[in-house]
């Protein structure tokens, strides 16, 4: 399956070409390769609301629903957000990464692992205008993998939110309380829509975090994961759920009259790593020479970008008896089919057609 998760700088170009004349622009740096780095500025209000997306260059859903958002708040239905706040939109932090469709910039420095050491261009350009615009909100964009699912009971993570810490006791200081209520907001808006579905990143620590430096300086902070859906690979329905969580924040912001509070943010269940894309039951896998019968395969996706779309290539993530494992989708091999052995060599997947059918992506 190929699909649009590829969101290269050229589609940043096309979609700023096409704001209105008088939308403010401007360049803020460029990238390690030279990239420009754009910013948008929408509003006149006082409260100004800082955003950043594809600071890692693949998590793209973010960026696909500030596509939906920029418009949605230019349209005079919407005026009263322009006039309480101001907007400072950077729809893609590393546009490197983002055109070779990787986590990390072009010197493969994780940048929301630099906001101490500031090592990068891009990681500048993101703490200069922070420091310049002093913002009164911080919003972190980003993706996460279809491995989370919202806490042991809860289904795949959907979405995912952190008020990230801002000392090593992870204090709830002010600026963390506030991140903390404007996340139960939108969770409690969006419980009916993706029930289950939401969860909470682990709240340790890490001053190098962009999210936990900016929270250490005061500003509340909110971490976005846009993640899966069942069936979404290319994340279309997930950037839409992104949109109303958008949309909910600033309701929530404008009005605050929603009585919230930060107990209600620990009862949002914390993100648990237990899933994978697939498991096959009922499966014979040989490796190395031997044959295990009747197993179940655990499959993860691996993201290839192949020319201008992203392929999920299976790889094999473990087979046993009973797998520890919940995953989003299952297929038991039909009885007439058990014969068919499944041959591995270092966890690579021998193709096979009937194999390569069976674990594609649906
Ligand atoms: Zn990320």
């Amino acid at each position: 399956m190929r699909c649009k998760r590829y969101l290269p700088p050229e589609q940043i170009e096309t979609f700023l070409n096409k704001l209105p004349k008088e939308t403010k622009q401007k360049i803020l740096g460029f990238s390690v390769n030279g990239l420009p780095i754009h910013l948008v500025e929408l509003g006149k209000g006082e409260r100004k609301i800082l955003m950043w997306s594809q600071m890692h260059g693949n998590e793209s859903t973010t960026t696909k629903a500030l596509f939906d958002l920029i418009p949605w708040l230019i349209d005079a239905e919407q005026e009263v957000f322009l006039d309480k706040f101001k907007f400072y939109i950077i729809l893609q932090l590393n546009p490197d990464g983002a055109k070779a469709y990787t986590r990390a910039n072009a010197n493969q420095v994780d940048l929301n692992r630099d906001a101490i050491d500031l090592s990068q261009p891009e990681s500048r350009v993101l703490r200069n205008l922070f420091d310049e615009i002093h913002p009164d909100y911080a919003l972190n964009l980003h993706g996460q993998r279809t491995i989370y699912g919202a806490g042991s009971n809860g289904k795949v993570a959907t979405l995912s939110f952190l008020a990230p810490s801002a000392d090593s006791q992870r204090s709830i200081t002010p600026a963390r309380a506030e991140a903390m209520k404007a996340i139960v907001a939108m969770y409690e808006s969006l419980q009916n829509e993706i029930p289950q579905g939401i969860g909470r990143y682990d709240d340790h620590f890490n001053p190098n975090c962009v999210g936990d430096s900016f929270t250490q300086a005061g500003v509340p902070t909110l971490l976005f994961e846009a993640g899966h859906f069942p069936n979404d690979y290319p994340r279309e329905q997930v950037k839409k759920y992104v949109f109303k969580a958008y949309q909910a924040l600033l309701h929530f912001l404008l009005m605050k009259e929603k009585n919230v509070t930060t107990a209600q943010y620990f009862k949002i269940p914390e993100n648990k790593s237990d899933f994978v894309d697939l498991i096959v039951s009922q499966l014979n896998v040989k490796q190395e020479g031997i044959v295990y019968k009747n197993q179940q395969v655990a499959i993860q996706y691996i993201e290839v970008l192949n020319k201008d779309a992203v392929e999920f290539k299976p790889s094999l993530k473990a087979y046993g008896k009973e797998l520890p494992f919940r995953a989003h989708r299952h297929v038991t091999v039909p009885a007439n089919k058990t014969e068919v052995v499944l041959e591995f060599s270092e966890n690579k997947i021998i193709s096979n057609p009937y194999f390569s059918k069976l674990f594609s992506v649906k």
